[in-house]
């Protein structure tokens, strides 16, 4: 056989390891890179079968541009990760889900248009005998009842009681896609708040005291204290860094609209000014004037505003 230049210029094969890992626009990135990139996508079907769709292009995905992304598995699909895909809706949704009958995870937070009416109906069918749906995530998804819930729980076969045992939800990586993770139990993202009866994500508290007590309490069966500090984030405020729950908690004052519990806020760069911190996920507000550290936005634009 003799060597085309295609096969000359092939891309390294160490690329087909990631190409399964990367998000679709780490992937839509490549084939700009060059002919050979594109090709070698174009013609495999392997990168294709985990989607996982997040900034930034989640706020342009539209059901159009869902289909003919899920079109190329071929019907494989594994994974589904659309993250606060606003211009999704029921129909998008379920034109994937009948075309691609094999999905083990289906995350769709923050999906704000999906109903979750669509939702049920595209489980129903991920649900049938032999088909494969282990993991799904709804939260952000509006007017989901308790029954909603339960009908959920039921088609995927989880054990409420058993999922809280097992997995411990914190707020603090309530970020991290968790869409390449082998998961050995089937596992739904939200629960019904013990404190507000509503279904939203709920957290459990990695607090060290907490937790003793927690224990505690369990072995003495005192279900009413039990469920102290796990709630939803309305219920129970936590620090956006690591998670604990800051009721009766001294504070450090924050830059950003998030919570800071006092070790956390130690421990983090703060404004020149006011010595306020931000979180990390929003440290990228800093205005860096000189080598001596920053400036909040705030107190950044009371500068060039005195300045002027
Ligand atoms: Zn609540
Ligand atoms: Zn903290
Ligand atoms: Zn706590
Ligand atoms: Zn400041
Ligand atoms: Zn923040």
């Amino acid at each position: 056989m003799t060597q085309t230049s295609s096969q000359l210029s092939a891309p390294h094969e160490a690329m087909f390891l990631i190409l399964p890992y990367l998000t679709l626009f780490e992937l839509l990135s490549l084939t700009q890179v060059c002919k050979s990139f594109r090709d070698a996508l174009k013609h495999d079907i392997l990168p294709w079968l985990n989607i996982v769709v997040g900034k930034p292009i989640n706020t342009r995905f539209s059901d159009e541009f869902l289909v003919k992304i899920m079109s190329k598995a071929k019907g494989r699909l594994n994974v589904v990760a659309l993250r606060n895909c606003y211009k999704i809706t029921d129909e998008g949704l379920l034109q994937v889900i009948a075309s691609n009958p094999f999905i083990n995870k289906l995350y769709l937070q923050g999906c704000t248009s999906l109903t979750i009416e669509g939702v049920i109906g595209a489980i129903k069918l991920l649900t049938k005998p032999n088909h494969k749906l282990k993991n799904l995530a709804i939260s952000g998804i509006y007017n989901v009842k308790i029954e909603d819930f339960q009908t959920l729980c039921y088609l995927m076969g989880i054990n409420q009681m058993q999922m809280k045992q097992i997995t411990k939800n914190f707020y603090h990586v309530r970020h991290e896609l968790y869409a390449f993770k082998q998961e050995s139990q089937p596992s739904i993202d939200v629960d019904i708040c013990q404190k507000c009866g509503e279904i939203r994500e709920v957290f459990d508290c990695p607090r060290d005291s907490c937790k003793r007590r927690m224990q505690q309490q369990q072995q003495q069966q005192q279900k009413q204290l039990l469920i102290e500090c796990r709630g939803c984030f309305l219920c129970v405020p936590r620090c956006e860094e690591c998670g604990v729950c800051t009721k009766d908690e001294e504070l450090g004052e924050a830059a950003c609209v998030d919570i800071l519990c006092l070790n956390c806020w130690l421990h983090l760069p703060k404004c020149n000014f006011c010595n306020k911190a931000y979180c990390n996920q929003h440290a990228y507000q800093q205005h860096v004037g000189s080598s001596l550290g920053f400036l909040c936005s705030e107190c950044s634009f009371h500068a060039t505003q005195s300045s002027h």
